[in-house]
């Protein structure tokens, strides 16, 4: 029997959770073990400097007092003893895609888990017309569930699943968007008369590219983009390359797109 680990950043009582868990269940044995609290844009934080708690919380169901990447860990080293065949991280409640996946725990529990060795899933959903609804993700996280468990993933791979709300037209395979990294900052004052900010996101505007998570998802359909660990800029290698060398020469780096996330 297949062993599956699964695990979010929406913490252990999220819905999301349970539905992943219930769509996954038919094949093979299902291993929660999840955030006791919420841990949303925790990214791949690991707990090192303050003990880890892991507490039996249902039937094959933890809670670690920590990351998602902390929950993997504890996953396979103290509760699996042993490689799962499969990771899934998620449903998570809210879009993955394009520069958001480095701040997600979601993403980054999926990243652990190919550390590891295991072939993993991240898997998110978009906010329906009324709220959250898990069921089209599940469908969609067992299908492709089934074929990795059935086909593997090349190693160090993980596939990013991003599902738009209703019901999706279909699945499409997609390369992470980019969008002007539009972030806001709110100042407040409290009643001491201190300073204090809340950092939300503003209107976001993404670059057209045809085979673009954000347009899959726009377009209606789920997006799956594979990822990988390496964050090495392989197309800056040889411009680094000149720069490292020094001296007055030559190549120099534009300037326009200082400022840009594009
Ligand atoms: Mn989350």
């Amino acid at each position: 029997m297949k062993r599956i680990l699964l695990t979010n950043d929406d913490g252990v009582q999220s819905e999301g959770l349970a539905a992943l868990a219930e769509a996954l269940a038919p094949l093979g044995e299902v291993t929660v073990v999840a955030p006791l609290r919420e841990t949303s844009a925790i990214g791949h934080a690991l707990t090192l400097h303050d003990p880890l708690r892991l507490e039996q919380v249902g039937d094959r169901v933890f809670s670690v007092g920590g990351t998602p990447t902390d929950c993997v860990t504890l996953g396979v080293f103290a509760v699996l003893r042993g490689l799962p065949d499969l990771v899934v991280s998620g449903i998570n409640r809210g879009l993955n895609i394009g520069d958001d996946v480095t701040y997600s725990g979601t993403v980054a529990g999926a990243l652990e888990g190919v550390l590891l060795g295991v072939p993993s899933l991240a898997v998110s959903v978009e906010r329906g017309v009324r709220g959250w609804e898990f069921a089209e993700a599940g469908r969609v996280a067992q299908q492709l569930a089934g074929g990795v468990l059935e086909r593997g993933l090349p190693p160090r791979v993980l596939l990013n699943v991003n599902v738009p709300k209703g019901q999706p037209k279909g699945i499409r395979v997609t390369v992470q968007g980019r969008r002007n990294h539009s972030t806001s900052v709110d100042e407040r004052v409290d009643v001491r008369n201190r300073r204090y900010y809340w950092i939300g996101l503003s209107e976001d505007d993404w670059l057209p590219e045809p085979n673009s998570d954000h347009l899959a998802v726009v377009e209606g359909y789920a997006s799956v983009t594979p990822l990988h660990p390496d964050l090495t800029a392989h197309a800056a290698l040889s411009f680094t390359e000149a720069l490292s060398r020094g001296g007055p020469s030559g190549v120099r780096w534009s300037e326009s797109g200082r400022g840009s996330a594009w």
